[in-house]
């Protein structure tokens, strides 16, 4: 990048994208002081030849930015250390996806730019508007809070598009955001730990859709109060809005009936996109998902039969509603990226007789909005750190035991499932908390569940 050519950038938080913004800010002409928390991060880009200093000691009057990692608190429980001496001397607070917004204006103000935000659903609907754009024979580049680090990617150029996932806390690192589709799917409490409130979280986001680009589109899902208002206000601003609801009939804008996707304009049907069989795209979360992607491609120009066309391909991500065994016929799933408790309650809406594995590292409110999923589920295993407390949750209303570890949780799960021979039983994590008490990150959860699913014995024939 270099719009900090031959001047000092202070970086904070040495993970992927920290150095990632190291590399592309010294291969524009720039000097980065790197710095971090953990000696072994700085050790590490030191070995990589960067200057790494502590940001305590530096002169922070020569400093032109300070980039942080979206991992170090902005705002809460309080703005990390070097946040605060960067304020003190007036230094602006960026992240790596400013820094690519400023170098894309710098240089092709007409590259495809798709920007993809919300609570639940980011990954799901970036990498399906990948794989879209991919089917359209379109040069396609993916990445930011999903994959790849948006400055490892390659660099704006003519008809390249950009297609990025981005979490609140990196548009709150990037007050200039503005791409040409820009989509939020819902808003649901989470991360409020870091936010504080649901309306400074909902602000935030917000601020993505926003900054659409002037004859640019803003997707919006408007099936909770949140995301309805925040269309409402687009509108008003003169931006180009598509709404989406998986709930109830549009007007204007794509919404579900039945097992399609309909485009509604002014009341009468111009398109629909049929979902019946597409095994990657389960439950009803996951049409909205295809419903943002197949308004965010046609945006960008893919005709709609191809856009249409290519949601069937789709291949599916790990971890979230993947299937990854049978015994029998109980069904197993891992839904690991389900780390709050909406996502689970999608999950948990997409089957019957289910023996949820849940719990982790607690947020924020726990599991007591699942309720109304409580018939669903045949036995709940509890591990983790939020195990006590999902328990008195479920009280009488929900068979469930401690199992404490997922290992436990598995063996339990998959005996009770095949021993009680309901009619569809699945074996489903899909845990409504973040991993870190047991687990490095959900990635790692999920293979776990994967590979003690794959060590079960296989059942003889069921039924029989
Ligand atoms: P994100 O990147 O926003 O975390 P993912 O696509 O990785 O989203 O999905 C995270 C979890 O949320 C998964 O458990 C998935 O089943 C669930 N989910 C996916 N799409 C949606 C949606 N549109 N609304 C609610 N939950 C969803």
């Amino acid at each position: 990048v270099t719009s900090f050519k031959n001047r000092t950038v202070a970086v904070f938080g040495l993970g992927a994208s920290g150095l990632a913004t190291a590399a592309a800010l010294k291969a524009g002409g720039a000097h980065p002081i790197l710095d971090d928390d953990t000696a072994a991060r700085r050790a590490e880009a030191q070995a990589q030849g960067y200057d790494v200093r502590s940001l305590r000691d530096i002169d922070w009057n020569g400093v032109a930015a300070l980039v942080l990692s979206p991992g170090v608190p902005l705002t809460h429980p309080a703005p990390h250390w070097s946040v605060g001496l960067a304020r003190n001397a007036a230094v602006e607070v960026i992240g790596d996806i400013e820094l690519f917004a400023r170098e894309r204006r710098l240089m092709q103000p007409d590259s495809p730019f798709i920007a993809i935000t919300g609570t639940n659903g980011k990954s799901t609907t970036t990498a399906l508007i990948a794989h879209v754009l991919k089917a359209a024979g379109r040069d396609v580049q993916l990445g930011g809070n999903f994959g790849t680090a948006i400055l490892s990617l390659a660099p704006p150029a003519p008809g390249r598009a950009h297609v990025v996932e981005c979490s609140s806390f990196q548009i709150d690192l990037a007050p200039t955001l503005d791409p040409a589709v820009g989509v939020l799917l819902n808003l649901t409490p989470d991360h409020l730990d870091r936010h504080g409130t649901m309306a400074d979280y909902a602000a935030i986001k917000e601020r993505l859709v926003q900054g659409v680009q002037p004859g640019g589109t803003a997707v919006v899902g408007v099936d909770d109060t949140w995301c309805q208002a925040i269309a409402d206000r687009l509108e008003r601003a003169g931006t180009k809005v598509v709404r989406l609801s998986v709930r109830r009939p549009l007007a204007d804008g794509l919404y579900l009936d039945g097992n399609e996707i309909v485009l509604a304009e002014g009341g009468a049907k111009r398109f629909s996109v049929g979902l019946a069989g597409i095994g990657s795209l389960r439950g009803v979360h996951n049409a909205q998902n295809a419903a943002a992607a197949f308004a965010a491609t046609t945006a960008s120009g893919v005709a709609p039969a191809i856009a249409a066309a290519a949601l069937k391909s789709f291949p599916g991500l790990a971890h979230r509603m993947e299937e990854v065994g049978r015994r029998g016929n109980v069904l197993f799933i891992n839904d690991s990226k389900a780390t709050n408790a909406d996502a689970a309650a999608r999950a948990l809406a997409s089957f019957e007789d289910v023996y949820w594995i849940a719990g982790g590292k607690p947020k924020a409110g726990g599991i007591a909005s699942l309720t109304g999923f409580f018939p669903r589920i045949a036995k709940a295993y509890l591990i983790g750190a939020a195990a006590e407390e999902f328990a008195s949750t479920l009280g009488d209303r929900v068979p469930h035991v401690i199992a404490g570890t997922l290992d436990n949780a598995v063996e339990l799960a998959a005996a009770d499932a095949a021993a009680e021979r309901r009619a569809h039983p699945v074996v489903l994590l899909s845990p409504a908390c973040a991993s870190y008490d047991q687990f490095r990150h959900f990635e790692e959860r999920g293979a776990r569940f994967a590979a003690l699913v794959g060590a079960l014995p296989e059942t003889g024939a069921s039924g029989t």
